[in-house]
């Protein structure tokens, strides 16, 4: 009786969780971006979607008028997101001076466990499995590149200015390359701004960042998302004016949990493009940003599209904490 009755429970939670036209996540997708309804095609609209950014869409009221994409807050998309079922990630020797080695590989494993670890939900399963000499971000050619979905710390400012999208006040930020067809995510590396500001790993610690949260926000990058309209969410684009709120962001809230949960719904499988076969192994990678000084994340993502990287979109939105 009880396993009935909890099996209807979450069926009818799951009914709210993945309704997502009241919801306040985002998906990155592969529409294309416009700044006016003249910059689509017909039949196509702007649609303002996250962070005020607007795509070229068809409208909807659900899946069934999407011809196989999905309706995500009236429009139809193809998300980003990873196909494989199984992603690693490296982690750069080269560290904030203020936070130990020791911390570190453990810290970027606790980031990534708090969205692969929901249960229920099927988020690919990331392994960190050790480091990197890398002290820059990588982008695959092609699309039969593994992923080496690297967290590296950007210690140089004019290096940190020379990643497309970057800006000073960005404490950090993900770049995704994927296949501009399908949506999937080929590579993902985290970046952190390590030339502009301090961290700290401190639960109450006031002088620095905290990076937990900070590479917890990325993480949701990586996997896929994009900045939630929810101010308590992880993805949240501007968050930290208070200690509490900083700490509290290193789990995702209940809009950051159905925002992934949903995007990891009939996922295709993976395709090796070498051998055409399928299967997960590795993979991942995801970029956020930080903004707002010392108090503000905001978000900038780069899709690099990897068929055709002159195609290549760079999605810029910063918060004003
Ligand atoms: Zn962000």
């Amino acid at each position: 009786m009880m396993t009935k009755l909890l099996t209807c429970c979450a069926a009818l939670l799951g009914l709210f969780a993945f309704d997502n036209s009241a919801s306040a996540y985002f998906w990155y997708t592969t529409a294309p971006r416009c700044t006016s309804q003249a910059d689509c095609g017909s039949g196509l609209t702007c649609m303002e979607m996250h962070d005020s950014l607007k795509f070229c869409l068809t409208t909807c009221s659900g899946d069934g008028e999407c011809g196989g994409q999905i309706c995500h807050h009236g429009g139809c998309v193809t998300p980003t997101r990873w196909f494989r079922t199984e992603l690693t990630v490296k982690v750069s020797t080269t560290v904030p001076q203020e936070v130990a080695w020791d911390v570190m590989e453990p810290l970027v494993h606790q980031a990534y466990d708090a969205w692969v670890d929901l249960p229920g939900c099927n988020v690919p399963q990331v392994d960190v499995v050790g480091t990197t000499a890398s002290t820059a971000i990588t982008t695959p050619t092609t699309l039969a590149e593994e992923p080496d979905n690297i967290v590296v710390f950007i210690k140089d400012s004019q290096r940190w200015r020379d990643i497309p999208g970057a800006t000073n006040t960005q404490i950090a930020l993900t770049i995704i390359a994927h296949n501009p067809e399908t949506g999937e995510i080929a590579d993902a590396d985290i970046a952190v701004n390590d030339a502009a500001f301090a961290f700290t790993t401190e639960d109450d610690a006031t002088a620095g960042v905290d990076l937990l949260s900070a590479l917890t926000h990325e993480a949701g990058h990586f996997f896929g998302l994009a900045h939630s309209k929810d101010v308590d969410a992880t993805m949240a684009p501007g968050y930290g004016s208070d200690l509490s709120r900083r700490i509290q962001a290193r789990d995702p809230a209940t809009d950051d949990v159905q925002g992934i949960c949903s995007l990891y719904q009939n996922v295709p499988p993976h395709v090796d493009p070498t051998t055409g076969g399928t299967g997960g192994s590795d993979g991942g990678g995801c970029a956020g940003a930080g903004d707002g000084g010392a108090t503000g994340l905001a978000g900038v993502l780069a899709l690099l599209g990897l068929v055709a990287v002159r195609r290549r979109r760079v999605a810029v939105s910063a918060r004003r904490a």
